[in-house]
């Protein structure tokens, strides 16, 4: 009989092997720190990119998983640029929920613009309900599992971050996580064709990016997030007297 599979606190879900570093690995790093298991899952293994191969993509998505201490990253080799919530990949995903029973999981916004982003996030948020439900795939024989709660990454400023979390103490780390990526980003010897991501400005737009909702709550780095639900706060006076800024 194999081993038990670890449960993991906090699965990162989404659509290619470099989203989880650029949106969210600031955080993974400081989750992590404070003792969390942590694990991403690649929805596809970027088989579309314009530079690199998946077998490259992979090999770049272990390098990183080392940097931001994984405990686990998995792959569910969807078709990239076709993620859709198809029955194959919800059932995929309940599987990936009821297996590693995360209570937290992290996705992309369902408003983000590439509809891999968009589509990933809607896999994320059935497959966590699917998976409450004992005679969804049934025939898995893997018993039905709390719903976890859902964090969504944000790029848009069109969406008012639930919250922001300090990463400051992260940066290096995070950069280092996506630099991994070296096929993808900025490489002056490489004779790849060049991409919106590979452009020189690319990594220093993400370092700013993570500069400005770090100022907004007046640290030097951080990444923010947006909940469907309302959160539950025990004690508004502890939350709200942390370093805020009003001129946020
Ligand atoms: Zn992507």
């Amino acid at each position: 009989m194999s081993p038990p599979v670890p449960q993991i606190d906090v699965l990162a879900v989404f659509s290619h092997p470099d989203d989880a570093e650029l949106s969210v690995s600031g955080t993974l790093l400081k989750l992590k720190s404070l003792g969390y298991t942590t694990g991403v899952c690649d929805m596809t293994r970027g088989e579309m990119g314009t530079r690199g191969n998946p077998e490259i993509r992979a090999r770049e998505a272990l390098e990183a998983a080392r940097i931001l201490k994984l405990d686990v990253r998995l792959n569910l080799e969807q078709p990239d640029g076709h993620v859709w919530p198809t029955e194959e990949a919800r059932t995929a995903m309940v599987r990936v929920i009821r297996q590693y029973q995360p209570k937290v999981v992290i996705t992309a916004h369902w408003d983000d613009p590439h509809p891999d982003h968009a589509n990933t996030a809607r896999i994320v948020r059935q497959a966590a309900r699917l998976a409450t439900m004992a005679r969804y795939d049934g025939e898995s024989g893997m018993p039905a599992v709390a719903m976890p709660s859902i964090m969504h990454s944000i790029f848009s400023r069109l969406v008012v971050p639930s919250f922001i979390v300090d990463v400051s103490d992260f940066v290096d780390e995070k950069m280092q996580a996506i630099r991994s990526h070296s096929s993808q980003f900025y490489d002056e010897t490489s004779r790849e064709p060049e991409t919106r991501i590979s452009d020189k400005n690319f990594l220093e737009q993400i370092e700013h990016r993570m500069r400005y909702f770090g100022s907004l709550i007046s640290v030097a780095a951080g990444e923010p997030f947006y909940v469907r639900e309302a959160l539950n706060v025990e004690d508004p006076v502890a939350l709200l007297t942390r370093p805020m800024n009003i001129y946020s």
